[in-house]
């Protein structure tokens, strides 16, 4: 997928600052980037990023794009202590990982340092752009312990406690919810094949509503915003947000797989 497809350039577009120590790696991404954000701002590392973050607070970055390796201060901490710094006004703003390699463990570490989400480089025009629009403004606002809306990976703590700790019920709902997920999906294409506004806001409803029986927080607002635009009646932009929920499927349904295929749980 490319940047062009995910994009709806009807959203508003977020203040992005961008933290890396490649200047190739930066002006690939800056190029990337453009298209994205309305102003992107560099940092050479994560002292600068800080700095940047620090002196912008009157007109505030929407989201971090932050390197993890960097000379002076790396990624985490600088996230760690933005974070420090945030605690005092209680803002949150997204904060990206970039890394070379995915090193296990990495994302365990970025999570803990107050990190939202995860991009490993090269960066993958497609994924930049799906985990911006995540981010924004989807995660704003949301304090740190309730996002991990971006990386769409609810650990089964968190999906359980969605069925109030019930394994049996989560296996049967996950089992019904994968029947019914090709028959959802094919509504909303026939919504939009037919430019028809209104199944295009049933189907994105009923998308929406079942998603976040799972905690798909990221899958959700992606329905989420499907919905509001078919409300306002006008569908430019709709097939790129699918897209985009397209590309938030895969995953997630294997994981409900998994849960669909549990063994029976003894009776008490
Ligand atoms: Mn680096």
């Amino acid at each position: 997928m490319t940047t062009r497809q995910v994009v709806d350039q009807s959203l508003p577009k977020p203040n992005i600052l961008r933290a890396e120590d490649n200047p190739v790696n930066h002006l690939l991404a800056q190029k990337l980037l453009q298209k994205l954000g309305q102003l992107v701002t560099a940092a050479n590392n994560g002292r600068e990023a800080l700095q940047l973050w620090e002196q912008n607070q009157s007109r505030q970055f929407d989201i971090i794009l932050m390197d993890l390796q960097m000379p002076e201060m790396d990624g985490l901490q600088a996230s760690a202590r933005l974070r420090e710094q945030e605690l005092a006004t209680g803002a949150h703003i997204p904060i990206i990982a970039v890394t070379a390699h995915a090193i296990k463990g990495d994302r365990e570490r970025c999570l803990a340092a107050g990190m939202d989400g995860y991009l490993t480089k090269p960066i993958n025009p497609g994924e930049l752009a799906a985990t911006i629009l995540a981010a924004f403004p989807a995660v704003l606002k949301l304090p740190a312990d309730a996002v991990d809306a971006l990386s769409e990976a609810p650990s089964d703590a968190e999906l359980l406690a969605r069925f109030d700790g019930d394994g049996e019920i989560l296996k049967e709902l996950a089992g019904i919810f994968l029947q019914e997920c090709p028959r959802m999906l094919d509504e909303i294409r026939e919504a939009l094949r037919t430019r028809d506004p209104k199944l295009l806001k049933r189907a994105a409803h009923t998308r929406k509503g079942s998603v976040g029986n799972f905690a798909m927080s990221g899958q959700r607002e992606t329905a989420q915003r499907l919905e509001s635009l078919a409300k306002s009646g006008e569908l430019f932009g709709a097939e790129d947000i699918f897209h985009a929920l397209e590309q938030q499927v895969a995953p997630f349904n294997q994981i409900l797989a998994r849960h669909a295929a549990e063994p029976a749980h003894q009776p008490r």
